[in-house]
């Protein structure tokens, strides 16, 4: 009894044994070693600010390729090196991530709900659609503040929240939480490619500004001395503060609210302070760029547009080579505007700075002869960006035009830029309207000459800078308005001795919305002129795009530029970009600097995803609801002028620049003019019994 008891028990057992061999084979469950040893490097601390359950789940995460080498978000570089060797990959100092706050808003943005005290920035959303009236703004109820766990932010005097960028570990802990998308987990990358949104806090001076560059917030950290802080800013989205602090006519100030009070902020003034106090430092400040990918990338052109797209392409990570056909960079920055505006000591150190970031140029080189589409594609470049600028005059199309004497302002410009022999006379006349013919006549002034600047309308049409117009006259230049050339006329030898106008009044506006010049019957008349320099008009000379055959692979516009999508700048060939006076026509050196950057955006999206894309909320327009007609309640406050490094006697003979930068003081004061504006938002006065211009205003920010 007792054996056959025993020989069952041990027939169960033996039967158990075998399932569970059998069992442990069909159910076993192989966990990749790696996973404990990435979670044996990890922090420990399981706090979950990765967003997995712990740090075992983070590490199961990173070895089935969920979550990167930089999971842990209070380990540092460290912990992300030794998780990326584990891991087989490439640790070279990965992009910073950061809680950024793009809102300057806060509790300035007027209520519009009366409500039983929700305190909660959440509930506040759900309930009453925002508090606020900025349908974008911060709400000001710190959800964000509670919802961080490693105290990294905390509500600022202003009324919204203020990171502090050595505390937080970009767990994204805030930006969940935040109901109006305020605040982004950011690394440069992302920064530098982002486009303006219509939901951004887009002051009207960021809206209207061609190269999108957040204008209060540099204006901000000026105003606290952090003036590397404010080159930061600038530098991501523009990579010459320097030239466009002396060139640029700011459409940004057009639409300062501040000018509904007094007078626009000097806001091109405070970029150039801050960009000349770091070329007088003589220390460049450190521009940073993601790791080197070596994905080769032709920037034809060197020109703003081409520097732009190669300063960016660089700072994410690829390797752009610039082909430029002149001896040097810079385009019409060197060979245009002229050394009183523009010292080519300053031009030449702010491109110095652009290429020693890494960028290869290849001078003398002209697209079209020396290279093409095709060669480059041979050569290994992957995208290439297309930035030739508007190098061909537009003609007068009347007798004699190339008559000796006649020539155009670029060419003038161009052989001053080049320290050429220009030929030029004593009695000169310039045709045209424009940036050009300004700059023609100021440069003739100090070669010797007596100038006239012919045009067809009137001053108050003329496309050039207010600031230029009105210089060109306190040097000598004379205008004659009203007038468009018919006849050059000659001598003997074929040179110009006089030019024949006829009289114009102003008719009907036309397509520009500018009054049309309408000729007076049988009022022509003569004007003496020994050279003549014509300035009506460039545009790109395209020529270059087209093969021996005569075939084109891109498009070219009725405006004769280079057709391109205007959000991406792709063209019809889809690794090939442009950017600049190329795509645009004849436009602005800050048109030009923004539109390298976005194609230097399109063409990183281009080699990781295969094709540019844009979000669908682009601000394309001035956004309606934020443009005030008046700003009430507001003190009145002086801007200063920029100073003057000549007198007015000497600068008629001398190229030295003319424009020196504020002093420390008076930008300071500037910057405590600026309203701080927000999309609706804006600060409406100092405290009362601040003294703005004694300076105490600053002790109040
Ligand atoms: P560009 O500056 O023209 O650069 C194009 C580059 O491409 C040049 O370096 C050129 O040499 C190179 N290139 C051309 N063809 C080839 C080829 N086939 N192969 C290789 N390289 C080639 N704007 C302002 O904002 N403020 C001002 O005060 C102002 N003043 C101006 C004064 C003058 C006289 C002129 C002409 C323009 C002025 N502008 C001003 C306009 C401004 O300079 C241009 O809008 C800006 O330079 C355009 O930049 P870009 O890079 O597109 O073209």
């Amino acid at each position: 009894m007792i054996t056959s008891s025993v020989l069952i028990l041990l027939g169960i057992g033996f039967t158990a044994a075998v399932i569970l061999a059998v069992a442990s084979k069909v159910l076993y469950v192989y966990e990749d070693p790696r996973i404990a040893q990435v979670e044996s490097v990890l922090a420990g601390a399981n706090c979950g600010g990765c967003g997995y359950p712990g740090c075992a789940g983070a590490a199961q995460g990173v070895v089935e390729g969920k979550a990167g080498a930089t999971v842990c978000v209070i380990g540092g570089d460290t912990v992300a090196a030794n998780v990326a060797a584990i891991m087989g990959l490439e640790f070279s100092s990965m992009e910073k991530q950061i809680a950024f706050i793009d809102c300057t808003g806060g509790v300035r943005a007027e209520d519009i709900y009366h409500y039983a005290g929700v305190k909660d920035c959440r509930a506040q959303n759900l309930l009453y659609s925002g508090s606020k009236m900025c349908p974008e703004g911060c709400l000001g109820y710190g959800t964000c503040v509670t919802a961080c766990q490693f105290g990294a932010i905390e509500m600022g005097p202003n009324g919204y929240p203020v990171v502090d960028p050595n505390l937080c570990t970009a767990c994204g802990g805030c930006e969940q939480v935040c109901p109006r998308g305020v605040i982004t987990i950011w690394g440069m990358t992302a920064r530098i490619t982002h486009l303006n949104e219509v939901n951004d806090c887009l002051a009207p001076c960021r809206q209207k500004c061609p190269g999108e560059i957040n204008i209060p917030r540099y204006i901000e950290q000026v105003s606290r001395g952090d003036y590397a802080g404010a080159l930061e800013t600038i530098r991501e989205r523009i990579p010459m503060p320097l030239s466009i602090g002396r060139v640029c006519p700011h459409p940004c100030e057009g639409v300062c609210r501040r000018g509904h009070v007094d007078e626009p902020i000097g806001i091109n003034m405070i970029k150039r302070f801050a960009a000349d106090w770091e070329m007088n430092s003589g220390t460049r400040q450190p521009v940073s760029c993601a790791p080197d990918t070596g994905r080769k990338v032709a920037v034809v052109g060197g020109g703003p547009a081409g520097l732009s797209c190669a300063f960016f392409l660089r700072r994410l990570g690829h390797q752009p080579t610039i082909f430029e056909s002149m001896p040097k960079l810079g385009g019409q920055l060197r060979y245009g505007i002229p050394e009183y505006r523009l010292p080519k000591a300053v031009l030449d150190w702010e491109i110095e700075g652009i290429l020693d970031l890494g960028i290869d140029v290849e001078y003398n080189k002209y697209f079209g002869k020396d290279f093409s589409l095709n060669s480059l594609a041979e050569d290994g470049f992957e995208a290439v960006f297309l930035g030739i600028g508007a190098w061909m005059n537009l003609n007068l199309r009347i007798d004699n035009e190339d008559a000796e004497g006649v020539e155009t302002g670029t060419e003038f410009l161009t052989k001053v830029g080049l320290g050429m022999e220009t030929g030029i006379g004593k009695k000169v006349v310039v045709i045209g309207g424009g940036n050009t013919a300004i700059d023609a006549a100021r440069t003739s002034v100090r070669l010797g000459a007596d100038v006239t600047l012919m045009y067809r309308r009137t001053r108050d049409e003329m496309p050039a800078n207010i600031e230029e117009i009105i210089a060109a006259e306190d040097e000598t230049v004379r205008y004659l308005f009203l007038a468009a050339p018919t006849r050059i006329v000659t001598d003997d030898a074929g040179h110009v001795t006089h030019i024949e106008y006829i009289k114009m009044e102003l008719g009907e506006p036309d397509a520009s919305g500018r009054r049309r010049p309408v000729p007076i019957e049988g009022s022509e008349t003569l004007i003496e002129a020994d050279t003549v320099y014509t300035a009506i008009g460039q545009k790109p000379e395209l020529s270059c795009l087209y093969d021996e055959t005569g075939s084109c692979s891109l498009e070219e516009t009725r405006w004769r530029t280079l057709g391109a999508d205007p959000d991406t700048l792709v063209t019809a060939l889809p690794h090939v970009f442009t950017g600049g006076d190329m795509h645009t026509g004849p436009a602005l050196v800050i048109t030009a600097l923004g539109e390298g950057r976005k194609a230097a955006r399109s063409i990183h999206q281009y080699l990781n995803e295969g094709a540019p894309h844009v979000p669908d909320n682009l601000q394309r327009e001035l956004i309606d609801y934020t443009m005030f007609t008046h700003v009430p309640d507001v003190g009145l406050r002086k801007r200063p002028t920029m100073p003057h490094l000549i007198e007015y006697d000497e600068r008629t003979c001398s190229f030295k620049e003319i424009e020196g930068a504020l002093s420390a003081e008076d930008t300071k004061h500037e910057t405590c003019r600026c309203l701080r504006c927000g999309l609706t938002c804006y600060n409406r006065d100092l405290p009362e019994g601040v003294d703005c211009d004694a300076g105490e205003c600053l002790k109040n920010q």
